[in-house]
């Protein structure tokens, strides 16, 4: 298929071998990172592939990376792909490459979870596991309303009434909020960040261990899908309270990137994120990181995905006839399997990861 709707993919075996194609047929090397803990659904090996564009001892790097939240790499495969394949990589500046990461959480994009294969929430992972986590008072009030025991009975009906009114007290946003800012205490709830460093962070040190030292400027965009308007991509800054460093996104991306700490944002604050990882490697380079978030569907459509999904392997069997309706609730809550959906988010990211490129030159 040609145009921007054959580079986006229906499952992540296909995705894969659309992405190592297009990069055999660019000539980009690509090292592969294969995840030894587990499997895909049709027993397929786990790999985050990494393909560079460039001299690898070039003074400046951009990575795009896709799937830190596994279902949401359906857009952020699409859209390497389509970069790749439409040669965009060569608008970018002198003495650069470029990196694109593809698969950061191969298990949850396999499975089509948005957690990886230890229910982990890779964007909350990246905190100090050896200080005390921040306390999430708010999630513990939710939590047993988020995990019921059943999904169809009086157990549900009960938590959902709850939820209602929680929302009619206090607000959505707060509830948006209590519900995702990550916590670190339930390893069988919603937006957990996890007790150690993930299989996938490590293996994201691992990667900028091998390609990133000796850059003097690195831009990062870590795609992502699910919050705000259908088909709009937010340039989100989630590097607070890095002040210069948010200066510098706004001047690559322009006044519309948000930040949740500056309150224009369609994300609750979070910390852990991948984007704000850097500053815990060896890596001197001066950095501008973002995430471009991508609108799906109604936030409260996708936090009930989220949260389906999370009882089907707390407490359900994702072969089920009731696993295969939620399983395809959470791929819809975020990729919209629409034409107009991906020429709108295709037209974005090429905006976008072209600001990135210039940017990057200065
Ligand atoms: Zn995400």
């Amino acid at each position: 298929m040609r145009g921007p709707i054959g580079y986006f993919s229906s499952s992540y075996v296909e995705a894969r071998q659309k992405f190592l194609d297009t990069c055999t047929s660019v000539g980009a090397p690509v090292t592969h990172y294969l995840n030894p803990n587990g499997v895909g659904p049709h027993n397929e090996d786990l790999v985050t592939d990494v393909a560079c564009i460039g001299p690898s001892n070039a003074e400046l790097l951009y990575i795009v990376a896709s799937a830190t939240h596994g279902v949401e790499g359906f857009l952020g495969s699409g859209c390497q792909v389509g970069f790749l394949r439409e040669r965009l990589f060569e608008e970018r500046p002198r003495n650069s490459s470029i990196l694109f990461v593809h698969a950061m959480n191969p298990f949850g994009f396999a499975h089509v979870r948005r957690v990886n294969e230890d229910n982990v929430d890779l964007n909350r992972n990246f905190v100090n596991h050896t200080e005390p986590y921040p306390i999430k008072a708010e999630y513990e009030l939710v939590h047993p309303l988020l995990v019921p025991e059943e999904w169809d009975g009086p157990s549900r009906a009960s938590a959902d009434g709850k939820i209602s009114s929680l929302i009619e007290t206090h607000g959505l946003a707060w509830y948006q909020s209590a519900v995702s800012s990550g916590q670190y205490l339930h390893s069988d709830g919603v937006f957990y960040g996890g007790q150690v460093p993930v299989w996938s962070n490590q293996n994201w040190r691992k990667i900028l261990a091998k390609f990133a030292p000796g850059r003097l400027r690195i831009g990062f965009l870590d795609l992502h899908t699910g919050l705000g308007p259908y088909g709009y991509g937010e340039p989100m800054f989630l590097s607070w309270p890095d002040m210069i460093q948010y200066e510098r996104a706004r001047q690559w991306y322009g006044d519309d990137v948000t930040a949740p700490e500056a309150g224009d944002s369609t994300s609750a604050a979070v910390q852990g994120v991948v984007a704000a990882s850097f500053k815990d490697v060896d890596v001197n380079a001066e950095i501008t990181a973002i995430a471009l978030e991508f609108g799906t569907v109604p936030v409260l459509e996708v936090l009930d995905a989220v949260r389906a999904d999370n009882w089907l392997y707390v407490h359900g069997n994702p072969l089920s006839s009731m696993g295969k309706t939620i399983k395809r609730q959470i791929r819809d809550a975020f990729y919209c399997d629409e034409d107009d959906w991906k020429h709108l988010v295709w037209d974005r990211s090429v905006d976008i990861f072209r600001k990135g490129l210039s940017g990057l030159g200065g």
